[in-house]
């Protein structure tokens, strides 16, 4: 039997998709998700990309004991150098390295000939490799590099140290069968490559992310880099739980193959790198979509019910599918909410515990019952609070005006480093209106790009989760989201904490 390694990237290809952002904290929740998920390889950032980065990858290293964690470097000195002072704190760290190899990116952007991009891959493995016994090393975008050329410089890195060498579609360029074709090449003209893993990671821009790697295991390749959700640059990543589905189900098609994942905890893991990337997944998405195992249409109902297996190829509860059942009303005892939070994967403190608790009992006060969303909306919001430091603004009061018959107004009473203030504004709507109002009183270079709102569960009644994102001056984009009964509050809170996640940025910087 060949186990497949699964070597996730949501922390670092992942995070760097438009629009998604996440704080050291929320980066630290789903590592530690990824590993109760069981994958092999954690690439949990970017070190010298920023300090937020550096220091996500540290305390990853420090806290999420399993899995290899993996810090990534370009094929530089002090890139590398950065890399592993935040990865040395793991039992297990890798450093992986990369230069471009295709002729379009040696001459547009690196302006290096093939000599001197092959001898950057020594030099950077060789450095790596005096640090970690572990480095891998990427051709990137090999998928569009001359075969023998980008074959000599996977030669060059394997004679240096490299332990694993990944064979990116950087561009999601490439055809299953050419991918496929290129992978055993590989094999056929770099002898050394059987005595070490290959690696794949391919991207989605012609949709062809998850056939591509699919077709490089019956290749030879044995690891497998990807994202949950399938998030990434520009149209994403190959999608882990496709990958991981795809093995498990079609068992006689990938034959003497297995991967690590735990996939009842697929569902619970896209839920929560959904959440807090505020990348929301489609309805249609394969394994994790809202209606992959929804069946509207009568005929196909009939056939489920007479025999699941009619239409169903999977069992929703292989993948953990928590489906939106009615689980604590009232009365219900603080043991339901910790049995509901086991259920899901979180593994948080007896403090953080009853704080839920807490808002669960305010929110069934209200409300007849809490559905199990609501529970993953309320433990969410508290993962993704931030910490006293980060909380420059604070949101201290909230009126409105609205109706039919008047322009809507709001008041908003905010503090900012302690000193108060008070703003006015005028909108379309009430939650305009506030925007406006919050708005008037920060540096007007911050700016709401994304508005989204949701309600959590029916009813309208139901808890209210908004997503936003937020551009400053230099065009970081930060998400935030707020969940509260009513709109226009949770509106209010996802803006305030928006603003303070790029005031801290600001001030990281400094
Ligand atoms: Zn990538």
């Amino acid at each position: 039997m060949q186990k497949i390694i699964i070597f996730d990237t949501t922390l670092r290809d992942g995070e760097q998709s438009p629009g998604a952002s996440l704080t050291i904290q929320e980066k630290l929740v789903i590592a530690k998700q990824l590993s109760k998920l069981g994958v092999d390889v954690i690439e949990a950032g970017f070190p010298i990309s920023s300090d937020g980065d550096f220091e996500a990858v540290k305390i990853i290293a420090q806290k999420v004991k399993g899995p290899i964690i993996c810090g990534l470097s370009r094929a530089i000195k002090e890139d590398i150098d950065r890399t592993w002072e935040a990865i040395k704190y793991s039992n297990r760290p890798r450093i992986h390295t990369f230069v471009a190899t295709s002729q379009i990116h040696r001459e547009k952007k690196l302006r290096k000939s093939k000599e001197e991009v092959l001898n950057m891959a020594i030099e950077a493995v060789k450095h790596a490799k005096s640090y970690c016994k572990d480095v891998e090393f990427s051709p990137e975008d090999a998928a569009r590099t001359d075969i023998d050329y980008m074959c000599d410089v996977v030669r060059g890195a394997i004679r240096a140290g490299a332990t694993t060498i990944n064979i990116p579609d950087t561009v999601g360029y490439a055809q299953p069968e050419e991918f496929a074709k290129r992978i055993k090449e590989v094999f056929e003209k770099v002898h050394e490559a059987r005595k070490i893993v290959i690696s794949v990671h391919c991207h989605d821009d012609l949709g062809l992310s998850v056939a591509n790697s699919l077709a490089a295991i019956k290749a030879g390749a044995t690891q497998i880099e990807c994202t949950v959700n399938g998030i990434g640059e520009r149209a994403g990543n190959c999608s882990l739980e496709e990958v991981v589905m795809n093995i498990k189900t079609r068992k006689e098609f990938f034959k003497g193959y297995f991967t690590g994942i735990n996939t009842k905890e697929i569902y619970p893991t896209s839920k929560m790198v959904s959440q807090l990337t505020g990348i929301n997944v489609q309805r249609n998405k394969a394994i994790v979509g809202r209606n992959a195992f929804a069946h509207e249409a009568g005929i196909h109902q009939h056939g489920v019910i007479s025999s699941k297996e009619t239409y169903e190829i999977m069992d929703p509860e292989e993948i953990g599918w928590a489906g939106e059942n009615l689980v604590i009303g009232k009365h219900s005892g603080k043991h339901a909410v910790e049995k509901v939070l086991k259920e899901l994967g979180y593994d948080l403190n007896t403090e953080q515990v009853s704080e839920i608790r807490k808002k669960v009992k305010e929110l069934a006060d209200k409300q007849k019952e809490v559905m199990k969303e609501d529970i993953i909306a309320i433990t969410n919001d508290m993962i993704g609070k931030l910490s006293e430091e980060e909380e420059i603004v604070k949101l201290e009061e909230v009126k409105v005006i609205a109706g039919n018959k008047v322009t809507p107004e709001a008041e908003v009473k905010i503090t900012i480093e302690g000193m108060e203030k008070t703003g006015k504004g005028r909108g379309l709507g009430p939650v305009d209106a506030v925007s406006h109002a919050i708005f008037s009183l920060i540096d007007p270079h911050i700016k709401l790009k994304e508005y989204n709102l949701k309600a959590i569960t029916g009813g309208t009644d139901a808890l209210a989760n908004v997503t936003i994102k937020i551009e400053d001056k230099q065009g970081n984009v930060f998400s935030a989201d707020g969940i509260n009964e009513d709109i226009v509050m949770a509106s209010a809170s996802a803006l305030v904490k928006g603003i303070n996640k790029s005031l801290a940025f600001k001030r990281g910087r400094k």
